[in-house]
């Protein structure tokens, strides 16, 4: 069991990178995964989101800690713990960020990361089925279309928008990031795309590419500095000479694993008892997160995916179409819709992100709200807010501590504040508001800032974007350099959505997989 590469983590970033770096049939790759194949049919038919909520062995399923700004609150973060990663359980929103982003994350980590190199990327790995311009890529290996069909509340948000002066956008990936519209997914033929389809299957069948799953890493072995293999439960996984152990565990998983094998803030591994390898300060630091906050609407009428008896002959319907023809109600990824506004002019991109729900949606949909209703989320998409990874035990199998430390920043609950307000502005414009009965949440009650601002302290939650805890820089500070080399020791890596230098306006998943082809090209001198 020896390997050139071996690849912690079957994610967005360990899909492709099992993908490219075993295009050289002379270089072994083995790719490990702590949850199971992704086999359960709720991942591949879109409106099995709503069902994978409650399906925790596909999830890490991790809570935060009490979070002082959000009543101490404790919320909950789903991770995908299956083959493919988050992009099993995501929403399936295709999202590059604004060129905006890449340009700060030149000047944190270098011209390779710069707009003009990173879209050209985008490009390549995409295969959009819907649109073809110089935007967008046809032929690449990730399918990106538009929705099969979209609910007709959907396109009456859209208008609604428009109603208040904030243009249609047919391409958030376009031209323009600005305005309101549906999204595109990351489907083919009305099936969820994720890395495992988009990357894995097409080269299961290689020889020098072994796939383990359910088998989750304890902790990387070093010899002297260098990584020589990875501690499974009852083996070991080992790296040939002048092989390298990459890990792509994730936003939470990655700073982890680095601090269970001794790279971390030397103080806190000692008290964790721990052997200190690398004093690297910077390990689990930067987290920054996408905070959200939602307006909800009962309807006057059945436009929406309820859940009421009423509701039954249309799914019986959209199975039958599902099965049939990979089309109809069941490929909804449930926020079809949404869109990027400035909280003011003088931002030099959006900073607040709508998604659109037509439907009730409680508690990331792990509690059933019955009955037909709307939910428009809004999120700051440039928080200040910075939180950490930590651990809490030195036993590999236990969660590590998550401290997101939303709001912490003064400038940030401002933001969210203007962002409730638009979006609450959106669904009294006339095209919503007459499929409208009531608002249920913030509620009729909650008019002033004070009352919004509490409210957003009592509600908001996460829409699920952890970057930046293993950050990427040209400074010597940074946890990697800029293609994820660890600092201090030789023969690791990290590639996967901890090395953002700072979160992108937008989704997190095309982003990720971006950063793993930026890096498998280096890697293969290719860049
Ligand atoms: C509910 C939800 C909805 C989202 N919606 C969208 C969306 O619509 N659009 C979008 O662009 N982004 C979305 N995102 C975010 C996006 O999916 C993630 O940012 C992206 O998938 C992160 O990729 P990654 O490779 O960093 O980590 P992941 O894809 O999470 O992959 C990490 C993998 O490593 C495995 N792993 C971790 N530790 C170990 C270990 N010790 N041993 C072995 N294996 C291990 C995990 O099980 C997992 O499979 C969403 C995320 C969630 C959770």
């Amino acid at each position: 069991m020896s390997f050139h590469y071996v690849i912690v983590g079957a994610g967005s970033a360990g899909c492709l990178l099992a993908n490219r770096l075993s295009s050289d049939p002379a270089i072994r790759v083995c790719l490990i995964e702590a949850g199971p194949p992704d086999r359960n049919p709720m991942i591949h038919m879109p409106f099995g989101l709503a069902a994978l909520a409650h399906m925790r062995w596909l999830s890490w399923g991790y809570e935060t800690d009490p979070e002082p700004q959000l009543r101490n609150r404790r919320l909950w973060w789903p991770r995908g713990r299956v083959l493919g990663g988050s992009s099993s359980i995501n929403a399936m929103i295709y999202m590059r960020g604004h060129p905006q982003d890449y340009h700060d994350w030149a000047r944190a980590a270098g011209p390779d990361w710069d707009w003009p190199q990173v879209r050209s990327i985008f490009k390549s790995l995409e295969d959009n089925r819907s649109i073809k311009d110089d935007h967008h890529g046809q032929g690449g290996p990730l399918t990106v279309s538009d929705l099969t069909q979209a609910n007709p509340l959907s396109r009456a948000f859209v208008e609604a928008g428009h109603q208040l002066n904030h243009p249609e956008n047919p391409d958030f990936n376009g031209a323009v990031q600005d305005g309101i519209g549906l999204f595109q997914v990351t489907q083919r033929d009305g099936r969820r795309w994720n890395a495992a389809s988009a990357f894995l299957a097409p080269v299961r069948h290689r020889p020098n590419l072994t796939v383990l799953t359910k088998e989750q890493v304890l902790r990387v072995i070093f010899q002297g500095r260098r990584a020589k293999a990875v501690q499974l439960r009852d083996r070991t996984i080992e790296v040939l000479d002048g092989g390298e152990v990459i890990l792509s565990g994730g936003a939470i998983n990655s700073p982890q694993l680095l601090m269970l094998s001794g790279i971390g803030p030397g103080a806190h591994l000692r008290h964790m008892g721990l052997p200190v390898l690398q004093d690297a300060p910077e390990v689990g630091a930067n987290l920054a997160d996408h905070l959200d906050i939602t307006v909800q609407a009962a309807l006057a009428d059945r436009t929406a995916i309820g859940i009421a008896p009423s509701f039954l002959p249309r799914a019986v319907r959209a199975a039958w179409a599902y099965l049939r023809r990979g089309q109809g109600e069941f490929t909804s990824n449930v926020a079809e819709a949404g869109g990027f506004v400035r909280s003011d002019s003088s931002r030099d991109r959006p900073n607040l992100q709508f998604h659109f729900i037509p439907a009730f949606l409680h508690d990331h949909g792990r509690s059933l709200s019955w009955g037909y209703g709307l939910t428009l989320h809004v999120c700051d998409l440039m928080p200040k807010s910075r939180g950490s990874i930590s651990l809490a035990s030195p036993d590999p199998m236990a969660a590590a501590r998550i401290s997101p430390n939303y709001l912490s920043h003064p400038d940030d609950l401002p933001v969210l504040l203007d962002g409730l307000k638009i979006a609450r502005a959106i669904t009294r414009a006339p095209a919503l508001a007459r499929h409208i009965a009531r608002e249920t949440l913030p509620g009729p009650a909650v008019t002033t800032d004070a009352q919004l601002e509490a409210d957003i302290r009592a509600r908001a939650e996460t829409i699920y974007h952890p970057v930046g805890t293993c950050r990427m820089g040209l400074d010597p500070a940074s946890v990697t350099d800029p293609q994820g080399r660890v600092r201090g020791v030789e023969g690791l890596r990290v590639v996967d959505a901890s090395l953002m230098p700072q979160l992108v306006a937008g989704n997190t998943n095309a982003p990720t997989m971006m950063i793993a082809e930026n890096i498998a090209r280096m890697m293969l001198g290719r860049a």
